[in-house]
């Protein structure tokens, strides 16, 4: 039977990295085979693990692309029936054929990572990943400003790199109201 792609998207502090371990462990108390992984840009917290901004973890190996990815699962798939990923808008689009592969092979594959980017433009591969997806769970933060639901991952300061991971302090979950893409102007 073939395999689902459940995609957990949303902006920072939203919950993903908590969910996705929280359907890694489930599935493991179902005592089905998980291999978790994450790219190597993402170092918050552990190199081996995947970990929320609430210190819940599970195990992970980090790999720098798609093809090294690939390398690592290909080996033991027959062994696995759970595949997570998560930060999974670091990966180029080589992700969206090998979710489409593992499906065919009747894999469950767990997708977690950001939708949109600090200018709230389309993220990487995830906007694709949920189109072909089973399941989409868009999840919100708390605005950081009102308090309201927010679905905006706003930057702080001035730096325009795309990627500025592990920096505390450095992005805020914000409404639309109070969501800027340039900076913080507010
Ligand atoms: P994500 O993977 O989406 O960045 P995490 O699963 O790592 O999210 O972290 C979610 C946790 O972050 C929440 O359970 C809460 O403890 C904490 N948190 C910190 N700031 C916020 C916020 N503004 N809105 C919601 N949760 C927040």
């Amino acid at each position: 039977p073939p395999g689902v792609l459940e995609v957990i998207t949303g902006p920072m502090f939203s919950g993903k990295s908590e969910e996705l371990i929280r359907r890694l462990k489930r599935a493991r108390i179902a005592r089905q085979r998980v291999a978790c992984y994450k790219p190597d840009i993402d170092l918050r917290y552990h190199r081996t693990a995947i970990a929320s901004h609430s210190a819940q973890t599970h195990e992970a190996t980090t790999v720098a692309t798609v093809e090294r990815l690939r390398e690592a699962l290909y080996p033991q798939l027959s062994e696995v029936e759970v595949v997570g990923i998560d930060e999974v808008q670091f990966f180029d689009d080589g992700i969206i054929p090998l979710a489409v592969e593992l499906i065919a092979m009747g894999k469950r594959v767990l997708m977690a990572g950001l939708d949109t980017t600090f200018e709230a433009e389309p993220f990487g591969p995830v906007p694709n990943l949920m189109a072909i997806a089973d399941k989409v769970t868009k999840l919100s933060a708390v605005c950081m400003v009102c308090g309201a639901s927010a679905i905006h991952t706003q930057r702080l300061g001035q730096s325009q790199e795309l990627v500025v991971v592990g920096a505390a302090g450095l992005y805020e979950a914000r409404c639309r109201a109070h969501f800027s893409p340039f900076t913080d102007e507010l």
